[in-house]
């Protein structure tokens, strides 16, 4: 059933009783062309376009709790494409213009919000930087732009303008396309639009092990059974070193939590997304009123995906020095997700030492906003056995030829 206005009425007056479930809850098959483990936002997205673009539909999706459960479902939903190296800003573009036309796509409302993305620039150096970045971004045809004082302060009215703050603000770099979208519906959308053209979605269904014919992976051991296979896709971000590790080899992947917070929900007082990276801050406003706040990631590497109460203190005390007014608030949850660090912050993706087992991973802490992307190009490699010509610069083989794509810079937040 299409989620449309006549539906919605109709609905509505039967009391929302008739919507069919979104996406079935099939027994897995003893065999599938392709299985894709992990049933995040960029796992998902795979078989959605697989299905789209290349008429792939044997196809399941094995996810060992549920969908969306794992980052998906616990990031700050900030999207953007400010990325400086050519190959990046194409790749992370190409996610955002995917996003921009998905709602309409999926026939999902994934609440797509562009209502700008600020850096805040705190001196002198960051100036230069953020001008650097700019330029180059407008080189490579991404829009972004510097911002003075005033017009930040317009922007932000409850920003601190003491006479003399600890970190004075000098401008922002503003991306206007940059926003939020609502994480779950990324996640609902595409696994309602894949099991609508044929994949099957396979929750509580954990990869323990594979069985090699030579060199291939012929099957997956699951919690679920044998099931065997002839490619399979991986997008298992914070556990793809475990994954990989069974399959016989390793990535230059760490594996960090990564930890947010939010609010109790007030009324409307930040109609941006604000990162400060001189304070260790980001912070975005929800549609309910809550404030989502995040900063770096736990400098160990670690596979517990809980916060931490230093973490709330830091990213508390910016937040307050950004915005005193937030010292009132009261938070209500706190959480954490595992994120898979590549050395040079730039994702994994493509074939592997194994010849039938592909990767998407390395999207470490900014991962969220690059899904249509990550999903398309690993899509694209599981149907022809070649790279995307955008997902060339991004294979594993990257790491020993010393040809890194390093966006340390554009994490935001250095992380
Ligand atoms: C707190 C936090 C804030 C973030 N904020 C942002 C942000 O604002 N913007 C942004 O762009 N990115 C952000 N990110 C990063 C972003 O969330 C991730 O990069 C992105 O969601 C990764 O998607 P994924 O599909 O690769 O992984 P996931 O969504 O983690 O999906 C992987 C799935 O694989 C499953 N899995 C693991 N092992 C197995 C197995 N053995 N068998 C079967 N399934 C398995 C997991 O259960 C999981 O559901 C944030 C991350 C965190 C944790």
């Amino acid at each position: 059933m299409n989620y449309n206005l006549a539906n919605l009425l109709r609905q509505g007056v039967a009391g929302h009783r008739g919507w069919p479930a979104a996406w079935r809850a099939p027994e897995p098959k003893p065999r599938y062309e392709v299985v894709i483990i992990g049933g995040g936002g960029h796992g998902l997205a795979t078989a959605y376009y697989l299905a789209r673009e290349h008429g792939i539909t044997d196809v399941a999706v094995l996810e060992k709790g549920w969908i969306g459960g794992g980052n998906t479902g616990r990031n700050t939903t900030n999207v953007r494409s400010d990325y400086m190296f050519p190959e990046s800003a194409r790749m992370y573009d190409l996610a955002l213009r995917l996003y921009e036309g998905l709602g309409r796509d999926l026939d999902f409302n994934i609440m797509l919000s562009q209502r700008g993305w600020l850096t805040l620039i705190h001196d002198q150096h960051q100036l230069e930087t953020a001008r650097h970045k700019a330029n180059w971004l407008n080189c490579n045809g991404v829009d972004g732009e510097i911002i003075g004082p005033e017009r930040v302060r317009e922007m932000l009215p409850l920003l601190n303008v003491d006479d003399d703050p600890r970190f004075d603000v000098k401008g922002a770099f503003l991306q206007k396309r940059g926003g939020t979208i609502r994480h779950d519906a990324v996640a609902w959308g595409y696994a309602r639009a894949a099991d609508r053209l044929g994949a099957d979605i396979i929750q509580n269904c954990a990869v323990e092990g594979f069985d090699f014919e030579d060199d291939h992976i012929a099957a997956l051991r699951t919690s679920r059974g044998r099931i065997e296979v002839g490619r399979v896709g991986m997008a298992v971000a914070g556990h793809s070193s475990v994954l990989t590790e069974m399959a016989g080899f390793r990535l230059p992947i760490t594996s960090h939590c990564l930890q947010a917070m939010v609010s109790e929900p007030v009324r409307p007082l930040l109609d941006h997304v604000v990162i400060s990276p001189g304070t260790g801050v980001y912070i975005n406003q929800t549609q309910k009123g809550e404030l989502v706040m995040g900063g770096v990631l736990d400098r160990y590497s670690s596979y517990g995906q809980r916060g931490t109460f230093p973490t709330i203190e830091k990213v508390a005390t910016a937040a307050v020095e950004m915005f005193p007014a937030l010292s009132e608030l009261r938070l209500m949850r706190h959480w954490a997700g595992i994120v898979d660090i590549s050395p040079d912050s730039s994702p994994i993706l493509g074939a592997t030492p194994v010849p039938n087992l592909f990767i998407n991973c390395g999207w470490g802490t900014g991962g969220f906003k690059a899904i249509p992307a990550g999903g398309f190009l690993l899509s694209h490699q599981l149907a022809t056995d070649r790279p995307h010509e955008m997902a060339t610069a991004f294979g594993l083989d990257r790491f020993r030829e010393n040809r890194l794509v390093d966006e340390g810079a554009a994490a935001g937040i250095a992380h």
